[in-house]
């Protein structure tokens, strides 16, 4: 009786969810994994093991910085270049030069076990001069991974440090609460696990699950109103406000041209701006890390 109905070629209409249903199913299933092991412990990511000869000149702070700026205690760039170590065995989740405020950022994730529930944390290195490993690489406790940077010249050298409870971050800050439920206090996470119990079994994990979102990766007064440009589409020319010139040239979306006479006006009202901006950076970093709000017990 088959036979009686007249076959016909398959039209566009009715290959369009047959593909689609194949394509969603094809890229849930090529989400990439890495079975790791197990952390036995975690090391401070500079000074090996122990954090020697470095300290925290900038600390978590809920709401504004997710993590902990260490810095050598010989002082200004004498740590650029010194060794980055990965805090604990695991596998790296993101490595690239992400430009803006974060430079070479390396994003590390493990896997651990914690009164007999295996949990995961991401690692966080920022601001790096080099970056000596490549997306799903695996990393063991205290190999190099990096040298400390300046993030191209913007800053003095440091190690900008975080580690997530939330492994879905990536650079999406804003994106999520932006607190304890999400964050751990780096050192203090650190301190509470140097000696966990070895073990040989091993744990499959997500690896560069991130997605694409660049959204709000900016820190600092004013810079709210920058605004959206689409990538691949040439900013505007001027007339256009010359700190924003500048914040653009530095994110690669602008060209800096040479100013004229006619700038000059503008270009004390750039200055005047900047020094607001660092003097707010300044304020920033003198508050005392040591009154950090301290992580409650799990
Ligand atoms: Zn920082």
């Amino acid at each position: 009786m088959t036979n009686l109905v007249p076959r016909r070629p398959a039209t566009a209409g009715s290959l369009i969810p047959l593909l689609l249903l194949l394509f969603s199913g094809a890229a849930l299933a090529n989400i990439p994994t890495a079975e790791i092991r197990l952390a036995d412990g975690f090391d401070f990511p500079v000074g090996k093991p122990d954090g020697a000869n470095y300290y925290r000149f900038r600390g978590f702070i809920r709401g504004d910085h997710m993590g902990e700026d260490w810095n050598g205690l010989a002082g200004g760039n004498n740590d650029l270049g010194k060794p980055v170590y990965a805090v604990a065995h695991g596998v790296v989740v993101y490595s690239k030069d992400y430009r803006s405020n974060w430079g070479n950022v390396i994003i590390l994730r493990h896997a651990y076990r914690d009164k007999g529930t295996i949990r995961y944390v991401d690692s966080l290195y920022g601001h790096l001069n080099e970056r000596q490993v490549t997306l799903g690489t695996q990393v063991t406790r205290g190999q190099k991974i990096g040298t400390i940077g300046t993030n191209h010249g913007m800053y003095v050298a440091h190690l900008h440090f975080e580690i997530r409870k939330n492994i879905n971050i990536a650079l999406k800050h804003r994106d999520y609460a932006m607190d304890f439920s999400n964050y751990h206090r780096p050192a203090q996470f650190i301190a509470e696990r140097r000696v966990l119990m070895p073990e040989f079994s091993r744990q499959r994990v997500p690896v560069d699950c991130f997605g694409m979102g660049v959204k709000n990766v900016y820190e600092g007064p004013r810079l709210a109103s920058l605004p959206v440009l689409p990538f691949g589409q040439p900013p505007p020319r001027p007339p256009i406000n010359p700190v924003l010139r500048e914040i653009l040239a530095r994110n690669g979306l602008y060209e800096l041209a040479p100013q004229s006479e006619g700038d000059k006006a503008a270009s004390e009202e750039r200055n005047k701006i900047l020094n607001q901006w660092r003097t707010w950076r300044r304020q920033e970093m003198e508050r005392d890390v040591n009154n950090d709000p301290v992580e409650p017990k799990q």
